[in-house]
């Protein structure tokens, strides 16, 4: 897409503080922007480093109000009590610690703090894009994931319990101030997470990259970020001390979410957020079940984008005849997915339903990804049958 007759908007954090010692900048951070924060972060993660971003806060002369029942996935309870803790202490700014769940509790905080309603009314359903009027009071976020880039992008995916399904919020006015990206942060991930995150983020990438939204800058990130994670993931994933490789995956998952937020997600993911809440697994996880599939099915209706897909995932080279290359691209997502033994958490994540009890809910399913709008945006645009088939071979193969 060429920009000399039109404009685009990129969003992108208002800072971004990168490498190992990278979050000793939380307490200067926070002092520039208030006095009181509340800290949000999962019970689990606050353990490992809660201790280390509430002593560099103190340091600052900062004080912190402390969060830690996120669920993953988090829900709109954990929103609206972490925001009731918000304004009961006078907080002025909000730190997240922690992956996608906890940034996106404290996106949601912000959301709250700053106008009226109620969570669910800023939802893309109800409010469209950029349907949050006023902007977030500060918002820094200590990334621990990597990742969903969260801690880049515009939107906030709420878990809403009473309907079982998940919904979206997207505003520039919830993009965060300050990204702090440590990857000795994520040493602590463990393996099945490292996978779940990992995966995610190659999603972003290759999402955004053949988006029809897509246009020079966010394809840029997108190459970069599918580079690190094809070459990291797996060095990562099997050693998970090794710190050169975490911070390659931290950098290409930041990438791939500047990628896709300033792109689009696709089809994968309007199939992503469905069958996750219907199968309770990680987000990840639900999206490198999916990916290999889509990406076979899309593949026919933007060759030249594919066939660059499959060069970095190593399964065509420069010689290879565009065609053949993009063909190939499924087969090398699937070869990253088994490199990281994505499938093999499926029994110890999931509960999975019987078949009778999921083909039972497939035409839900199809209606929830068709209504998110993501499908939209695939270079093949799926008919309803299609994505119906879609889920029903996702399920089988699985
Ligand atoms: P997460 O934040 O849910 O964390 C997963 C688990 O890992 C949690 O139990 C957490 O406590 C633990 N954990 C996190 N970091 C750890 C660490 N360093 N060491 C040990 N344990 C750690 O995982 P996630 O994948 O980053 O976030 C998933 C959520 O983000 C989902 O709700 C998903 O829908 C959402 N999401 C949001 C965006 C966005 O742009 N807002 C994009 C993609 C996904």
């Amino acid at each position: 897409t060429v920009l000399s007759n039109e404009t685009r908007t990129v969003v992108s954090p208002g800072r971004i503080e990168l490498g190992v010692g990278a979050v000793d900048t939380v307490g200067d951070h926070a002092a520039r922007y208030g006095d009181t924060a509340l800290v949000v972060a999962t019970e689990q993660i606050f353990e490992f480093h809660g201790d280390t971003v509430v002593d560099r806060l103190d340091a600052a002369g900062v004080e912190a109000v402390v969060y830690t029942d996120v669920r993953p996935d988090p829900t709109v309870e954990n929103i609206e009590a972490a925001h009731d803790l918000y304004e009961r202490n006078d907080c002025d700014l909000i730190v997240t610690l922690g992956g996608g769940s906890s940034i996106d509790t404290g996106k949601g905080v912000g959301i709250l703090a700053a106008n009226d309603g109620s969570i669910r009314d800023f939802g893309v359903d109800r409010a469209g894009y950029e349907g949050v009027p006023n902007p977030s009071p500060p918002l820094i976020a200590v990334n621990t994931t990597a990742g969903t880039g969260s801690e880049a992008t515009r939107s906030v995916v709420v878990s809403d319990e009473s309907t079982s399904t998940k919904f979206l919020i997207v505003s520039a006015n919830v993009v965060p101030d300050v990204a702090i990206e440590d990857p000795e942060l994520t040493v602590s991930l463990p393996k099945s997470h490292t996978a779940f995150t990992g995966i995610d983020a190659l999603t972003h990438a290759i999402e955004a990259y053949v988006s029809v939204k897509s246009y020079s800058v966010p394809d840029g990130y997108a190459e970069q970020a599918m580079e690190r994670i094809a070459r990291s993931l797996p060095v990562a994933w099997a050693n998970g001390d090794n710190l050169d490789a975490r911070a390659d995956v931290m950098v290409g998952q930041l990438q791939a979410g500047q990628a896709f937020t300033n792109a689009s997600v696709a089809l994968v993911h309007g199939l992503a957020r469905p069958l996750g809440a219907q199968l309770h697994i990680p987000h990840g996880l639900a999206n490198g079940l999916i990916l290999p599939y889509v990406v076979d099915f899309s593949s026919m209706a933007a060759p030249e984008k594919y066939a660059e897909i499959a060069r970095i995932l190593g399964v065509a080279d420069a010689h290879t005849p565009t065609r053949e290359a993009a063909d190939a691209a499924a087969e090398g997502v699937l070869r990253l997915c088994r490199d990281v033994d994505l499938t093999g958490y499926l029994d110890d994540f999931g509960e999975v339903p019987s078949r009778d009890d999921y083909l039972s809910v497939v035409d839900e399913m199809t209606q929830d990804a068709i209504d998110s709008g993501s499908p939209d945006n695939n270079p093949r645009k799926p008919t309803r049958d299609e994505i119906a088939d879609l889920y029903t071979t996702i399920y089988d193969d699985a």
